[in-house]
């Protein structure tokens, strides 16, 4: 796909690169400062999170571990189940480490939650949330996210690592994708 393609998909850019990145300084500053002396391990959600992760990974001073967990909602069609299912699961034991989970994005909340609630069970001395997007308009469970980028509309968006069919992850900004491509 060329650049004039792709532009073509995107009705509207909502979050651009530079304030992704002056968001998560900011977050980086108070996790820093949260954290201090403690050693932090940060969970990826793939695939969504990778970009997420290695900005935000690399704008924390201190030594952090990354891990990765994939997960899937059961379930067909777009709308998330809450029931999940481990695709692949972290390589780290968890057992007094404190935990921050970094996601991409929080709609339904569904898949956050359970996620808390299963890397808890491992005998983590702490688990956290950081995301760089919500739409709290499509909120089924309310998640406790302490560190959070932006809020958005309730509108499908790609970009910074997140799809529509495996397309547009690469691109640098947050868009709303233009509802002809996917209906
Ligand atoms: P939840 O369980 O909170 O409903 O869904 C979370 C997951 O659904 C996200 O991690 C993401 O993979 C996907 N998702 C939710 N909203 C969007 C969106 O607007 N765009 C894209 N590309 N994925 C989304
Ligand atoms: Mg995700
Ligand atoms: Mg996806």
């Amino acid at each position: 796909m060329d650049s004039r393609e792709i532009e073509a998909d995107l009705t509207e850019v909502l979050v651009t690169e530079q304030q992704i990145r002056d968001k998560l300084a900011e977050l980086a500053r108070r996790i820093e400062a949260d954290y201090e002396g403690l050693d932090i391990l940060l969970v990826g959600v793939l695939k969504g999170a990778v970009m997420v992760m290695a900005d935000l990974a690399r704008e924390l001073r201190p030594h952090v571990n990354m891990d990765w967990m994939a997960v899937s909602s059961y379930g067909a069609g777009t709308q998330s189940s809450g029931v999940v299912r481990i695709l692949k699961d972290l390589d780290t034991d968890l057992t007094g480490r404190h935990v921050l989970i970094v996601e991409d994005i929080i709609d339904s909340g569904l898949t956050l939650s359970w996620l808390r609630g299963n890397l808890e069970s491992r005998g983590a001395e702490s688990v956290e949330i950081c995301a760089l997007l919500r739409k709290p308009d499509a909120a089924k469970v309310e998640v406790d996210v302490k560190y959070l980028g932006f809020d958005i509309p309730n509108q499908f968006v790609v970009g910074y690592g997140l799809d529509f069919a495996e397309k547009y992850r690469n691109l640098r900004d947050v868009a709303i994708l233009a509802p002809h491509v996917y209906s």
